[in-house]
């Protein structure tokens, strides 16, 4: 298994890992590698070192992701996209506990954010 560094072309770092390089390019010809964060498939291997000193202001978010609100179709739409049923986009959704739980146990990547953020203080 290789990490490799992957870089969307909206600028988004994240890590995957593949069995070779040579998985990594099937993939990624085949449009499979998509950015965890934006879901587009245009990635490509970051360049390791030396770090780029990006501005910060530069770096914020100025394209907004588009996420598609399935709202309580979340599980039901999670799974198709997992299956290849639906097309491929990041979505984003309501889903019990339990729901989340079998989704993550089938081996759909959902990750938890939460509605109404606490009040902590
Ligand atoms: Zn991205």
């Amino acid at each position: 298994m290789i990490k490799f560094n992957l870089k969307c072309e909206n600028g988004h770092g994240f890590d995957s890992w593949f069995g070779s390089n040579d998985d990594f390019e099937k993939l990624r010809g085949r449009g499979l590698i998509s950015c965890v964060i934006c879901g587009v498939a245009e990635v490509e291997k970051a360049v390791m070192a030396p770090r780029v000193a990006l501005d910060s202001n530069e770096c914020a978010l100025h394209e907004k992701p588009q996420v598609d609100d399935v709202g309580r179709e979340f599980p039901e739409e999670a799974r198709r996209i997992h299956y290849g049923e639906a097309r491929q986009r990041p979505i984003i959704g309501q889903a019990k506990v339990e729901e989340a739980q079998e989704l993550i146990n089938e081996g759909v990547p959902v990750v938890p954010v939460s509605w109404k953020p606490k009040q902590v203080n």
